[in-house]
């Protein structure tokens, strides 16, 4: 028979994203609503070992709803991957008091949660926090709505100087596995081309497509490009490649980098976050452990832990076809 829950660690990890401190806001006020303390841990799961901990109160969490990063900082800890590591934490968790953990996370974050669950029979709970969508059992992760919008705004931006100059620009944004921002932000900022991980479209593809959009009057053109792009080469020797193929193309590269990580959450995001975290609290006070909360068909759903880490998400096949079409 498990604990009765009366006290609950919140923490972030792994790379921060928008809608981390919406979401620790939702953890604590869910707590409150429910007379339950919450204790706040720094820096990810250094922090745990460390016992770098701080109650939380309600009114401790004003004013956070509109901020991106994290207030609890966030930390890769390397300790924490070994069973000494853990063990430590999971002593520094019960000398405090805590009942349970709440992770506003990665699917590495959530691979510690429920290793460290599973040893110590600690009720843990999930919630998505990356800007990549990569995780399964959610149809958005917390900070992807929001990096969206910074994308689609840079590429705004960055189109207002290739049609002046007509140039070419190839655009990097953030996905190693996964296209999902390459997908929805190209389709959303009108790019000629977008190159994701999923998809081999093919050198020799880009350039036929880049020469029909020339010759159907397009002056100037832009093409998004995944950080894991299948064609296997990054954004500059692309750019070389196009050059060498297409002379009469400037080519110029611009890689949004970090700034997609940071800024203020978008309302969907913070929505989301209020959602996840007071579903996460009551489905911990539920007795539920080793579930990650995400949302499905607009509602919040509880996937186990396990199966958020393993599963795949997949690329929206309909949107491939309908940037086909949009090229046109
Ligand atoms: P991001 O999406 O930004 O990569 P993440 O949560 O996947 O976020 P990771 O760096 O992979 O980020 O993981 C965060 C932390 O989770 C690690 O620093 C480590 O402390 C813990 N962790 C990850 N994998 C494991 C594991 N296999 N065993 C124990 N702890 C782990």
């Amino acid at each position: 028979m498990s604990k009765k829950i009366e006290r609950i660690g919140v923490m972030t990890s792994g790379g921060d994203s928008p809608g981390m401190n919406a979401a620790i806001r939702s953890v604590v006020r869910t707590c409150a609503y429910h007379k339950l303390e919450c204790v706040g841990i720094y820096r990810g799961y250094q922090g745990l070992i460390e016992g770098d901990f701080k109650t939380l109160d309600a009114r401790s969490v004003n004013n956070i709803i509109n901020k991106g990063g994290t207030i609890l900082k966030s930390a890769r800890s390397k300790e924490f991957r070994t069973r000494e590591g853990r063990d430590i934490a999971f002593k520094m968790a019960k000398e405090k008091g805590l009942d349970a953990l709440v992770v506003i996370g990665g699917d590495g974050s959530f691979t510690g949660a429920m290793i460290f669950s599973q040893e110590n029979d600690f009720p843990v709970m999930g919630i998505p926090g990356t800007i990549d969508n990569d995780i399964y059992g959610t149809s958005s992760t917390l900070g992807y709505d929001t990096a969206l919008n910074t994308v689609v705004e840079a590429i705004d931006k960055i189109r207002d100087t290739a049609s002046s100059h007509n140039r070419l620009f190839f655009v990097e944004v953030m996905g190693r596995d996964v296209g999902h921002i390459a997908l929805n932000a190209g389709v959303g900022a009108g790019a000629e081309e977008i190159l994701i991980p999923e998809e081999d479209l093919g050198k020799e593809r880009l350039i036929e497509s880049l020469k029909r959009s020339r010759a159907s009057g397009k002056s100037s053109s832009i093409v998004v490009v995944a950080e894991g792009d299948k064609t296997g080469e990054n954004v500059f020797d692309l750019k070389y490649y196009v050059e060498e193929n297409l002379p009469e193309y400037e080519v110029r590269v611009s890689v949004l980098g970090h700034m997609q990580r940071g800024g203020s959450p978008s309302c969907w995001d913070r929505v989301l976050a209020s959602r996840m975290g007071v579903k996460a609290v009551e489905s911990l006070l539920d007795g539920k452990t080793n579930y990650m909360v995400g949302i499905k068909d607009s509602m919040m759903a509880l996937t186990p832990i396990d199966q958020a880490v393993k599963g795949k998400t997949d690329i929206d096949l309909e949107l491939l076809r309908v940037s086909d079409i949009m090229t046109t």
